[in-house]
């Protein structure tokens, strides 16, 4: 399968990424992600939208070597060990600026690089690290509608070989994790994931109108990690008539994540991913570890 003129556009995803350990590990949900790799066309590039890049403005990544950041607290040495060298692609920054006018987007060269959110995907849907991938950050100042919006315009993207892939977790509560409930979800972030789906698969559109469901406060108490869901219903009104949004694999962790991944525009949806359920971490991390 290729990628050729403008007819023919590039899938997209949503990926939960859920505990950093995913990285390290082999469950049903890294086994989904590294199918999706699999099965996709080979990209010219990857665009990321991670929930870890959060911060006041938006800007997108524009260094030729970007470095593999691990933003986070008290995992075990092997986590900080691992390392994600794919290039970056400069002139993709300018795509991006060019794309989404008149949004401004700032060219980051020395700040960001790939973040966890990022390399604890890409490590299963493509360990190789040979394409270059460039991320777009996520700017906290602006309303859910806005993010929406870019997402759509990214759709331009999709006919010119890059792969938006956007990385977070729909249900995202950091505070209310139970590390006894390694592969279960709480009776609210059940409500909530499942209404998410029902938007996202047939109204995209509405997908930010969210905050308005009675589980949003317990399901979202910061946005950072739902967000990236909205680029991707972005790309999935961009597409209309072409929009074909699936569930690649779901469930929830330590009760109050989500796991649910999203794939638009693939030709099948390889569900049959198999492996272990997901286990905990051998060593804890304390609360406020930021995955
Ligand atoms: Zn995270």
């Amino acid at each position: 399968m290729t990628v050729g003129g403008n007819e023919e556009l590039m899938p997209a995803a949503f990926f939960g990424h859920g505990n950093p350990m995913n990285a390290l590990s082999e469950n049903r949900y890294t086994g989904a992600w590294r199918a999706f790799g699999e099965s996709v066309p080979r990209p010219r590039a990857i665009l990321v939208v991670s929930a870890h890049w959060y911060i006041n403005a938006t800007a997108v990544t524009a260094m030729p070597r970007p470095r593999t950041i691990h933003d986070f607290y008290g995992f075990p040495q092997e986590l900080f060990e691992v390392q994600y060298p794919a290039p970056g692609l400069p002139e993709l920054a300018d795509e991006v600026s060019d794309v989404v006018k008149p949004t401004w987007v700032g060219a980051d060269i020395d700040s960001w690089g790939i973040d966890h959110g990022t390399w604890s995907v890409l490590v299963h849907a493509f360990p190789d690290a040979s394409i270059p991938v460039v991320q777009l950050s996520i700017n906290a100042d602006k309303p859910l509608d806005y993010h929406l919006e870019l997402g759509a315009k990214l759709h331009a993207l999709r006919s010119r070989g890059v792969l938006v892939i956007t990385s977070g977790n729909v249900v995202h509560n950091l505070g209310g994790m139970d590390w006894n409930l390694a592969d279960d979800g709480y009776d609210w972030a059940q409500r909530f994931d499942e209404a998410a789906k029902e938007r996202m698969l047939s109204d995209p559109t509405e997908f930010a109108a969210l905050d308005a469901h009675a589980d949003y406060g317990n399901a979202v108490p910061t946005p950072d990690h739902f967000i990236p869901a909205l680029y991707l219903a972005g790309l999935a009104d961009a597409a209309g008539q072409t929009s074909d949004t699936r569930v690649l694999v779901d469930g929830y962790a330590y009760g109050s994540l989500s796991m649910t991944a999203y794939t638009l525009g693939m030709s099948r949806t390889d569900s049959s991913a198999t492996g272990s359920s997901p286990q905990p971490p051998a060593g804890l991390p304390p609360d406020g570890s930021n995955i």
